[in-house]
């Protein structure tokens, strides 16, 4: 167990941010990031809904100093709404979704969501991009529930 007051993984430091760690779902990826809960954010855009297979993205952004990744992902570069070129990185054996950063200046990564394993404690503060989100991806508590498998 480490010494004094901070766990090593989740719950919030002292400055209000939180350490994490993530990877993909075979394992040759992984990270330790160190991040601010309150820059959790839902992205509804076209692209995140096509790239992750999902209705929709969360993620939350970690400077590099605060990343540590071991693993190569593959990487995929496309030209954002804006205009600038995202770097999109992802694990070439199992697919995951790893981090997004710009292409020329790589100072900022956002982590996708559902690769962190405190992701249950990162209640997502915002949505983007919400005019392109698909209308029942806003209101999904009144959907039957199962605990497991669905039918
Ligand atoms: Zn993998
Ligand atoms: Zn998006």
């Amino acid at each position: 167990m480490p010494t004094g007051t901070e766990k090593r993984f989740g719950g919030q430091t002292r400055n209000g941010r939180m350490r994490i760690e993530g990877g993909c779902h075979c394992g040759r990826i992984s990270y330790d990031a160190e991040i601010n809960p309150d820059y959790v954010v839902i992205c509804h855009c076209t692209d995140c809904q096509t790239i992750s297979g999902a209705p929709y993205r969360a993620s939350v952004p970690v400077k590099t100093e605060n990343f540590k990744l071991s693993g190569q992902p593959k990487t995929y570069v496309k030209t954002a709404a804006s205009g600038n070129k995202r770097v999109l990185a992802f694990c070439a054996d199992c697919g995951s979704a790893i981090y997004s950063t710009s292409l020329e200046n790589r100072l900022v990564f956002n982590l996708r969501l559902g690769g962190v394993k405190q992701r249950a404690q990162l209640t997502p503060k915002y949505q983007g991009w919400c005019r392109s989100a698909l209308p029942w991806a806003m209101d999904i508590g009144h959907i039957p529930q199962i605990p497991d498998q669905t039918p």
